[in-house]
Parts: C-alpha cells; structure tokens; sequence
C-alpha cells in the first residue's frame, strides 16, 4: 500500500512538473500587454542578508543561505522562461565590502545600485520569517504602502493555491521596495519559527513548490495587467 501511494505521489508530481512546463510554454510565447518581449525584460532577484548578516536564525538554520537557494530557484526558473535575470548576491557573502562599522547600510546601498543600474522592470526580495509564535506559517508577500499592490498579490495568491493559507499581501515601508523605481516586492517564502515551515523550508521539493508559485504569481501578474 505504501509502495503504491509512493507511486500515486509521483504521478502526481511528473503532472504537475508538466501542468507548469505548459503554463511557462504558454507565457512565453505570449508577449506581456507592456509590450515588452520577456528577452528584453529584466527581473531583480535579490537574496536577503549574506555574510555575517545571516537574517534570521533558528536551530542552526540561517535564512541568508536559504535565501541564497531559494533565489538561485526562481532566478532558473524566471532564465529558462528567457527572463534576463540580475541578482544582487551569487554567494554566501554580503554585499557590504569589509564588515566594519556601517556593512548594514554598504549592503543596502550595493543592492540598490544594483537595482537602479539593471534597469529592472520587476524586483523580488526573498527572505525568510520569524515570529515569537511558532503558530504563524507559510509564505507572505508585502509590497510598499501606497504603491499598486496588484504584483504583491499575484504572487501571494498563487503561493496560498501553494499552501491552502488564506494571508493577504501587506503593505509597509520596505528599502528594497521604497528605492526600486519598479513593482517590486518582499516573498518572506515561510516561517522558521514554525517547526512545519522549518523543516519544509530546508527540502528541496519545497523550494522548487515555493519557487514555481512565485514565478507562476509573476506570471499572470504580467500577462494579466
Ligand atoms: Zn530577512
């Protein structure tokens, strides 16, 4: 019986590896209303903290390596679609040159250099959450108040399809958001403060579920505006 659920699960996972390839086909050959070829549209992807800024941490877990393969994931995906990708990190190293006094505001200034000479048409930050209870779970996306909140909740609706949660994207005052002159958005991609989300955030299965429902908000966030 387990051998045969075993055989079910992977089934299932060959069609929805397939049901996503059709959707990417689809997308790719349909240009964006912007009128923008997707070879001609230029996606930030910016993997949160790095170096001796490791995020949050919890039980030997640090969010800026996670953050650094979870962008690696969606900046593949989003290359393969034709996307021309520009991250702010490849390695474990932060951005800040030597980590003297003030590496928390070089690391930000670096990153929104990066921005603002990508000419990016869509910035994604990827962080990972904390919470003093560990009964908060899943993935949220928060955008800048008192920008179009449409790309943030794309994304947040397609990653609750992931999840079954019902969490609305949030505004706030975010750096990444604030200076990039682009829709731009924060993905805390799961809480490690939530020992489901823990262990989850850790497996590659998930990272490549969390990844896809990114890049699949992303999607009919630009095809669908
Ligand atoms: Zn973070």
């Amino acid at each position: 019986m387990k051998k045969f659920a075993k055989k079910i699960a992977v089934v299932l996972l060959v069609l929805l590896v397939a049901s996503q390839l059709v959707l990417c086909v689809y997308l790719c050959n349909k240009n964006p209303s912007q009128g923008t070829g997707s070879v001609n549209f230029t996606i930030v992807v910016d993997a949160g903290h790095g170096g001796i800024d490791g995020g949050v941490q919890v039980d030997g877990v640090k969010e800026s390596d996670l953050n650094l393969a979870y962008s690696k994931s969606l900046g593949n995906l989003l290359e393969t679609c034709g996307f021309n990708v520009v991250y702010t990190r490849h390695g474990k190293d932060g951005l800040y040159g030597l980590p003297t006094q003030g590496f928390k505001r070089r690391d930000m200034q670096k990153r929104q250099q990066i921005i603002l000479q990508s000419n990016a048409n869509l910035v994604v930050s990827i962080h990972m959450n904390k919470f003093s209870q560990s009964i908060r779970s899943g993935p949220q996306v928060f955008y800048q108040s008192g920008s179009d909140s449409q790309f943030a909740q794309s994304v947040q609706q397609s990653l609750n399809s992931l999840t079954g949660n019902a969490h609305s994207a949030l505004g706030g005052d975010f750096f990444v958001c604030r200076v990039s002159p682009c829709p731009a958005i924060i993905v805390e991609c799961g809480f490690l403060s939530n020992p489901t989300d823990w262990q989850n955030l850790q497996t590659d299965v998930y990272r490549q579920q969390i990844c896809q429902s990114i890049f699949n908000g992303m999607m009919l966030y630009l095809y669908s505006t």
